[in-house]
């Protein structure tokens, strides 16, 4: 007996509305994409039950020609594409024509619409594909789709949706990426007759971010805008210290689309290498403008993915302008002497200055200064307040003041670059393992072993990954030799130029032993057979995992850490000088490679606060 039947076009259209259609923001989702491809102005979306009673949308937009109400709601309808070519440059966010069957199919529908110009309105409501007449109505030009009940004829799909608080977090995030990247319509989300969001158009997207995220988020983003060939990317990136335990505050727009892209997220992250702990990720908008058919959304049904004609390009930009822009960026780690209790490090209490910290800052100083020259006899230098010549508490409480006849530690009124300046004879080591120096507004506290290994990773970096160069070695008086294990000897005959590279000459030498002729000269410091051995583990873990990128960067890690001054080292004057003046040749020096802060600076404000001198 014949068993196989086609399906009617009812059943097709809720199989295919499984895909589309998995919950109720996917609903919001594709409804506010089609009021945007009408080019509405304002959009609003009302939702109650978590989407699962009522999901209305409401637009400013073209409308919807009366005849061409019905077939909005056929499978494979759509108004934006019309040849193949069509398919290869998609302007408009949707295009698959399959969003409102599916829609349709599976819940009860009224749709309101009135073409910009018609002198009336029509609505047609239709129940899981039923489609009933229509009628002329009145309404404002635009658009309205009410989705009521969803899956309420399809029992194993409705169990499937949760609580309305988690439904509605999903109908907030697609708000949330919809109005990130159309900062110039109007957006409102109402739940249970409550306004969740009221969005005004602006040309501000910081101030978007703000709203949709945090006043925290947003205070910390700085700005990046760069053009190559026909890429046009603008950046909104956080400070690596405000990075997140997951990636959820990173949002890519290309084209005005949300999209998710691994090659993105990794850009990103790669920027930040050596700035962030590797666990964390760092907070980051981006918008990426290119031509449309330079890359394929139609890979699949919701859009997220998107396929680049050449990913590395992309790759390559955003991880370079990131780059850049932190490098540019004074990223000390600032430390609030409030956080400090003997247990915790500071690096909890870390935050970098922003803009307007410094402003602040530069006003206390003002005020600072303006104080001591009203208040007692002014003490002046170059025309500044300088804290190391400070009495401050004297002059504040009594008019009593004391002027220190010698500073031990010279100051400078400089700016922070050269902070460090603070010369030899002033620089304090403690514990054999911090270093401690004065800066303009107050001193600063510098892991020796974490500033020493950034120092080192960009020394290697510089020679091994920017100028492609092999690392300068020097031959060993008396060769070391090393025992190895055959599957040793065979990852050192597998990465012969990884040897070469690294400067590192290494022979057979009898059956079971290698011979070490040269090492290089950066590394000298470094107990040689310990990092030989440890050289082949990062290379033989590689092997799992051949990524000759990140292979480097592990080699690089473990150089900088192995070779590294150790805490509990005792420096001279002149080696911690030179580590200084080192820092200030070396980008990203205010981490370590693994993203622990290598110093830490304490503004006088602090003292002050903690000696009660604020009293001013
Ligand atoms: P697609 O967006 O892929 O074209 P949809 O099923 O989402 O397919 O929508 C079908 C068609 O209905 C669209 O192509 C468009 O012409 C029309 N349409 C849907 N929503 C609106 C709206 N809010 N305003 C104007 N036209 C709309
Ligand atoms: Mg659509």
């Amino acid at each position: 007996m014949a068993k196989i039947k086609v399906l009617d076009k009812n059943m097709i259209n809720m199989i295919a509305a499984g895909e589309v259609i998995e919950r109720p923001a996917s609903v919001v989702k594709e409804m506010l994409e089609n009021s945007i491809d009408a080019g509405a102005k304002n959009i609003i979306v009302k939702v109650e039950d978590g989407g699962k009673r009522l999901i209305s949308v409401t637009d400013d937009g073209c409308g919807i020609a009366k005849e061409d109400i019905p077939i909005a709601f056929e499978p494979h309808a759509t108004s934006k594409i019309k040849t193949v070519e069509d398919l290869t440059a998609i302007k408009s966010m949707g295009f698959r024509g399959e969003a409102l069957a599916s829609i349709g199919s599976i819940a009860k529908i009224r749709i309101v619409s009135r073409e910009r110009g018609a002198i009336e309105a029509y609505a047609q409501e239709i129940d899981c594909s039923e489609k009933g007449p229509v009628m002329p109505t009145s309404s404002s030009y635009g658009t309205t789709i009410e989705v009521r009940d969803i899956f309420y004829k399809l029992p194993a799909r409705r169990k499937f949706l949760r609580a309305s608080n988690t439904e509605m977090t999903h109908i907030s995030e697609q708000f949330t990426r919809i109005a990130l990247a159309n900062s110039n319509i109007g957006f409102t989300l109402i739940h249970n007759n409550r306004q969740k969001y009221h969005l005004l158009p602006t040309d501000d997207v910081i101030s978007r971010i703000r709203i949709l995220m945090s006043e925290e988020i947003a205070r910390d983003l700085v700005s990046i805008e760069a053009q190559e060939k026909d890429v046009k990317i603008k950046a909104y990136i956080g400070m690596p210290a405000n990075a997140r335990s997951n990636n959820k505050y990173q949002y890519t727009f290309l084209n005005g689309r949300f999209i998710r892209d691994k090659f993105i997220i990794h850009a990103i992250k790669e920027a930040y290498r050596g700035l962030i702990e590797p666990n964390k990720h760092p907070v980051a908008f981006l918008f990426i403008e290119m031509p449309y058919d330079s890359y394929d959304v139609n890979v699949h049904p919701s859009k997220i993915e998107i396929r680049f004609d050449n990913p590395s390009l992309i790759h390559s930009q955003i991880l370079s302008i990131i780059k850049e822009k932190l490098r540019s960026m004074e990223l000390d780690v600032v430390s609030s002497l409030d956080n400090i209790t003997p247990h915790n490090s500071n690096i909890a209490a870390e935050a970098t200055i922003s803009r307007s910290e410094a402003i602040r800052r530069e006003r206390i100083k003002d005020a600072m200064e303006n104080f001591f020259t009203k208040s007692a006899r002014p003490i002046k230098t170059q025309g500044k307040f300088n804290f190391s010549h400070q009495t401050t508490s004297c002059a504040n409480t009594n008019g009593y003041q004391r002027v220190s006849e010698k500073t031990s530690i010279p100051h400078y009124n400089t700016n922070s670059t050269q902070d460090l300046v603070a010369t030899k004879s002033s620089l304090l080591q403690i514990h054999n393992s911090y270093i401690i120096y004065q800066t303009p507004d107050g001193f600063a506290i510098v892991d020796q072993h974490a500033l020493h290994e950034r120092i080192l990773y960009e020394k290697l970096c510089e020679r091994l990954v920017r100028n492609q160069k092999p690392l300068e070695s020097q031959k060993l008086l008396i060769p070391e030799t090393i025992d190895l294990t055959p599957a040793q000897q065979q990852v050192i005959e597998d990465n012969k130029d990884t040897f070469d590279k690294l400067g590192i000459d290494i022979e057979a030498f009898g059956p079971r032993s290698y011979a070490l002729h040269s090492f290089p000269t950066l590394l000298k410091d470094t107990d040689i057979k310990s990092f030989v051995l440890d050289l082949l583990d990062i290379l033989m873990d590689s092997t799992v995992t051949p990524d000759a990128e990140k292979l480097l960067h592990s080699i690089m890690d473990m150089a900088a850490c192995k070779a590294a001054i150790k805490a509990g080292k005792p420096l001279s004057n002149e080696e911690m000088a030179q580590l200084l003046k080192d820092k200030e040749l070396v980008e990203r020096s205010s981490r370590c490679p693994h993203g622990r802060p290598t110093t830490i600076k304490f503004t006088i404000e602090e003292l002050e606060k903690k000696f009660k001198r604020t009293g001013f």
